[in-house]
């Protein structure tokens, strides 16, 4: 066992934020093996339980569970801040061409090496991130983020119309690659599997209710999308769902 005193940031099972100015985390092996937190609290209260356990002292330092970001594009982490009128020309003009690359396992591996290094050097361990339209690019992403023990909860792309050839999918395979991947990655130890249709824009109506269907099918797996960052895109939306009600509510004579 080891233990850490130092401020202590942590939360409790009842959800309540608590904060110890001076406290112990310690830190041992359970009956499998894997490192857990054996006990936290004040350091006053806790240090007499655990004679003989070397105590590292970080005064000046907080100690808090790993971050949780629920939104990032691990693909991006090369186009972060490129310059751009608004989002549709910058997914033109970067993000689309720069994605058509994870079509190669090798460079989708190396991009997930730097994302989940950058993540873990920020203090992130939990991120629904998107991939690309490429399953390899999930598959690259996944095995690194078992291999560290990160809870990894991520989506092949769905974007069959208004995408340029390389990141362009099929309607009936995408589906069916999004399945696959549900199958191979949805819990398995801390990973999850995110359904990931882009934006509706870059959705077929098929593609759209076919991920509906598979989340009804597998419906304790997320959903994940875009939904009116910018007002060309929300007149784009318009445009190109007449019928519907709202960006988010699809109202249609058929449904
Ligand atoms: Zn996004």
């Amino acid at each position: 066992m080891r233990a850490y005193r130092s401020a202590i940031l942590r939360f409790d099972d009842d959800r309540s934020a608590r904060y110890e100015e001076d406290g112990l985390l310690v830190i041992g092996p359970d009956a499998t093996g894997r490192q857990v937190v054996r006990a936290v609290g004040a350091y006053a209260a806790l240090a007499a339980n655990y004679p003989g356990v070397a105590v590292e002292h970080l005064p000046g330092r907080i100690i808090a569970p790993g971050f949780v970001d629920l939104h990032i594009h691990f693909p991006q982490t090369d186009v972060i801040g490129s310059p751009a009128e608004g989002l549709l020309p910058w997914l033109e003009n970067y993000t689309f061409p720069h994605e058509s690359r994870f079509a190669d396992p090798d460079y989708a591996s190396e991009v997930a090496t730097v994302f989940l290094d950058e993540l873990q050097r920020n203090g992130v361990t939990t991120a629904l991130t998107f991939a690309t339209s490429h399953p390899v690019s999930v598959d690259a992403l996944m095995q690194q983020a078992q291999a560290r023990g990160l809870r990894m909860i991520a989506g092949k792309v769905l974007q069959d119309r208004h995408s340029p050839d390389g990141v362009r999918d099929d309607t009936r395979q995408s589906l069916i690659d999004t399945e696959a991947l549900i199958n191979k990655w949805h819990g398995k130890g801390r990973l999850g599997y995110a359904i990931t249709p882009r934006f509706a824009p870059s959705c077929t109506e098929a593609q759209l209710r076919g991920a509906g269907e598979l989340a009804a099918q597998y419906p304790d797996v997320w959903i994940q999308s875009h939904v009116a960052e910018n007002k060309d895109e929300i007149r784009w939306a318009r445009e190109l769902f007449p019928q519907s009600r709202s960006y988010l509510v699809c109202t249609t004579a058929s449904a």
